[in-house]
């Protein structure tokens, strides 16, 4: 009987564990995250107001409640945790479906400056991210820089837009809630160094910014006419064309009394934070134009945004896990269909499924099929895996090292703890927002 770990609980982890157990019928799987809540980004990424994304979790619940699945959660894998090298010793396989932990950086002055904070931060102190830390985002802050113009820039700017009624029936922190609630902010600027054309968020994320109820959306005309495509966007394949023609709708349409504007801005590109009594002042972009290979180039004509606040939001990366190899280039760990590569060979045992894969790219569906290759791969290897003796029962051995895990009981009492905290606050359900309260509420409950 094959006992295969899978390192992470987001999509990959839980649809690599659906898809082992679907294709081998004695398979057994534990599932393991160094949080003490499974479901990764679903739980910690996907916006709180889009509540039919998150039901996505209720999917990925029936598999972690499967038969021969098992969750262990709060066990850090690597540093300060189990080794990679002793996880091998106690499975068949292992495969590590850890995403893309961080956040890119835009190289410019003033970019640590307070203020000044990647979206990711930002998101994680929405979604109740134990490592979330409040850094009184937007105390006294009126005006807000978002610089990109992807699905999650929108996440933030929306979030940023809408009013506490909106936010209160989300499972939004009540630390967040009441931040948010009394914020100032009436001017959030999204701006990307490329056209709309180019632009990287949905046309269904992009429609919805213009339906927020207190929050009426600016474009400028000249700066998307810049844009090749704009007079005649039929050439454009069916998802930029879609922006594009949101776009245009919105140019033509007269401006709304609403007491938050969202101003969309294009072909700048950010070239530095500028201080304000030590804390982000604005931010300074040089305009640029369309080149000739589809790119941008500057034109050293610059323009300064007034904020108090500025959300990067470029990108994320996977980050080194000890013990496995990593291309730094990537950012992603180097892998054959799944199968781990060391210096270009593969390594029986070790797979990789997800962000940490492919790179941070695709919707929460796209790790289905990534997560069904690599345990393709990882079935057909499964003969000489076999052959290896491992622990009947690694979880014995794991206590016997000192690893005291989360199981499903104790996830199940956070969840019992969340709803009687939203009930507590005439909320429905609230987020425990820190591993103390995590933890105790786990703990509550011994299996
Ligand atoms: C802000 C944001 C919003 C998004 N919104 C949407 C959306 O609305 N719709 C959509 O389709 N997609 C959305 N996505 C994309 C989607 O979340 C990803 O495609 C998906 O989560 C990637 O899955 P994953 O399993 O590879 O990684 P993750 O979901 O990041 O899961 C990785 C898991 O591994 C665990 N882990 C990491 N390191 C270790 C370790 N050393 N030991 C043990 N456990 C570890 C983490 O705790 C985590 O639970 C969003 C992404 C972001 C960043």
């Amino acid at each position: 009987m094959l006992r295969v770990a899978v390192v992470g609980s987001g999509p990959s982890g839980c649809y690599a564990a659906q898809s082992l157990v679907q294709q081998d019928s004695e398979v057994r799987v534990d599932v393991l995250d160094r949080l003490p809540c499974p479901y990764g980004l679903v739980r910690y990424g996907v916006a709180p107001d889009h509540e039919k994304i998150k039901s996505l979790q209720n999917n990925l619940r029936t598999v972690l409640e499967h038969d021969r699945v098992r969750f262990l959660g709060g066990v850090q894998v690597g540093p300060g945790g189990v080794p990679a090298a002793r996880l091998r010793e106690l499975y068949h396989a292992v495969v590590y479906c850890v995403g893309a932990a961080t956040d890119r950086h835009l190289g410019i002055p003033g970019e640590d400056l307070p203020g000044s904070w990647s979206a990711t931060q930002f998101v994680s102190w929405y979604s109740a991210h134990p490592d979330a830390v409040d850094d009184g985002f937007l105390l006294g802050a009126r005006s807000v820089v978002v610089i990109g113009v992807g699905n999650v820039a929108v996440d933030v700017t929306r979030m940023l837009a809408r009013g506490p009624a909106e936010l209160s029936p989300t499972d939004m922190p009540q630390a967040a809630l009441t931040a948010l609630g009394a914020s100032r902010v009436t001017d959030i600027h999204m701006v990307g160094r490329r056209g709309p054309s180019q632009a990287r968020f949905t046309t269904k994320e992009l429609r919805e910014l213009g339906t927020l109820p207190g929050a009426g959306i600016g474009v400028d005309q000249a700066e998307l006419a810049l844009d090749p495509a704009y007079e005649d966007p039929s050439a454009l394949p069916a998802a930029q064309r879609r922006n594009v023609e949101v776009l245009r709708g919105w140019a033509g349409a007269p401006p709304r009394d609403t007491p938050r504007r969202i101003r969309l801005r294009f072909f700048l590109r950010p070239v530095e934070v500028l201080a304000d009594q030590g804390r982000v002042g604005a931010v300074r972009f040089e305009r640029t134009v369309p080149d000739e290979q589809g790119g941008v180039t500057g034109t050293g004509r610059y323009e300064d945004i007034e904020a108090q606040v500025v959300l990067r939001s470029v990108g994320y990366r996977g980050v080194p896990l000890e013990g496995l190899p990593f291309d730094a280039g990537s950012g992603t760990v180097p892998n054959l269909a799944g199968r781990v590569l060391r210096e270009g060979v593969v390594t029986p045992g070790e797979y990789v499924a997800g962000w940490i894969k492919r790179g941070p790219t695709g919707v929460i569906g796209t790790n289905r099929p990534c997560a069904k290759e690599t345990v393709l791969s990882l079935l057909e290897d499964a003969p000489v895996l076999e052959r290896k003796e491992v622990p009947d029962d690694p979880l014995p051995v794991l206590r016997a090292e000192g690893v005291e895990p989360v199981e499903w009981s104790g996830w199940q009492a956070i969840e019992r703890a969340e709803a009687e905290l939203g009930a507590s606050l005439g909320r429905s359900v609230v987020k425990l927002p820190d591993w103390e309260s995590l933890l105790a509420a786990a703990r509550a409950v011994r299996p």
